[in-house]
């Protein structure tokens, strides 16, 4: 989601900071894919044709959405929804393996067999809201990660209704994959930002990279414009997850866009946003959507018991002030004097 900006705090493409003894060269591009904004930043000594990084980098989100968007009718993913195939291919198979490790792990909070939940309550690609009490039932029959497997290179579906939903987790899963790419074009330090996910490798120029949190008010449209904190990263991936930027209201409810797997509702608490570090962008996409789920209390335990992530979230009190929550390991890293 939009609410994280890149900050990018010294300017032009030279560094000048002082602990960086060579001027180090970075480059920059940005862009609009997978429905959102892109920016990219790296280290470029070796003075690679910008253009060219871009165009690469576009044909791989383009060959990306073919596999794993829900707004592409032709793509892999659409297909194997229609069951006009069951053949998945190498995106599909590593999201939909790492969505089962995912779905393990937090108690089924994630599930990406949530596909028929979301657009009964309008929030698929051919939107709108209905779901009725009365449908519950037969639409909970199609929830389950266990109902589907990859066996011998071929989906297997419980039921052909069943429907796969990567939304939670594409967007960080292409950060991974764009910063593949940077990786074997050996750029040794770079910063990926896609739709407000982030990996980044390295530092920039011995300082470490900025990365800004939006304030989670309703009112706060535009990215980077309110911000909560501003978090120094190296070497981490990092996304966000909220519902205070998609959402729709009805009747003085709002309804929020993820969804409890195990009661079919659009999940209803206390916590506006989870921002969740990670090795991998992937992971932390789903585990940030899964805090939403779980929400404050639950998602703090979960923070607590598994020391691999970190998190900063955001919640109201009583009053409806907001509070954050940092785990431990993060409160260095993060800067809240704004
Ligand atoms: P954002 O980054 O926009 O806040 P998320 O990464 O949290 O979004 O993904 C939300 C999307 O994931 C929803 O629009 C829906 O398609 C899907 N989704 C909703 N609930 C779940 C869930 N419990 N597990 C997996 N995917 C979900
Ligand atoms: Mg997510």
């Amino acid at each position: 989601m939009n609410s994280l900006r890149l900050i990018i705090l010294l300017t032009g493409i030279l560094c000048f900071d002082s602990s960086c003894r060579e001027k180090t060269e970075y480059s920059k591009f940005s862009g609009f894919a997978q429905g959102t904004t892109y920016s990219m930043i790296f280290e470029n000594p070796r003075r690679f044709n910008v253009a060219a990084i871009q165009d690469e980098v576009e044909q791989i989100l383009t060959g990306f959405d073919l596999s794993l968007s829900l707004y592409v009718d032709s793509s892999v993913l659409c297909r194997i929804n229609r069951n006009e195939t069951d053949i998945p291919d190498e995106y599909f198979t590593e999201v939909f393996r790492r969505s089962k490790e995912i779905s393990a792990l937090t108690g089924g909070a994630f599930d990406v067999t949530v596909g028929p939940l979301v657009r009964a309550w309008g929030f698929g690609p051919d939107a709108h809201k209905n779901f009725r009490e009365t449908d519950r039932d037969s639409l909970m029959q199609l929830v389950g990660i266990e109902k589907v497997d990859i066996r011998n290179g071929r989906i297997l579906k419980a039921d052909p209704r069943i429907s796969l939903d990567f939304n939670a987790i594409a967007k960080g899963y292409s950060v991974d994959v764009i910063s593949r790419f940077f990786d074997r074009k050996g750029i040794k330090s770079y910063l990926v930002e896609i739709g407000g996910e982030i990996r980044a490798r390295g530092d920039r120029g011995g300082v470490f990279w900025k990365i800004g949190i939006d304030k989670p008010a309703d009112s706060n449209v535009v990215p980077g414009q309110d911000l909560q904190a501003i978090i120094s990263m190296k070497d981490r991936s990092l996304a966000t997850s909220g519902n205070y930027r998609r959402f729709y209201m009805e009747d003085g409810v709002k309804y929020s866009h993820t969804i409890d797997p195990k009661t079919g509702y659009p999940s209803k608490n206390r916590l506006l946003s989870a921002t969740i570090l990670a090795s991998d962008c992937m992971t932390a996409d789903g585990i940030a959507t899964a805090c939403m789920v779980m929400g404050k209390e639950r998602a703090i335990e979960f923070i607590e018991r598994n020391p691999e992530f970190d998190a900063f979230l955001i919640y109201s009190d009583d009053q409806g002030n907001y509070r954050t929550w940092i785990s431990e390991k993060l409160i260095q890293y993060i800067d809240q004097s704004r």
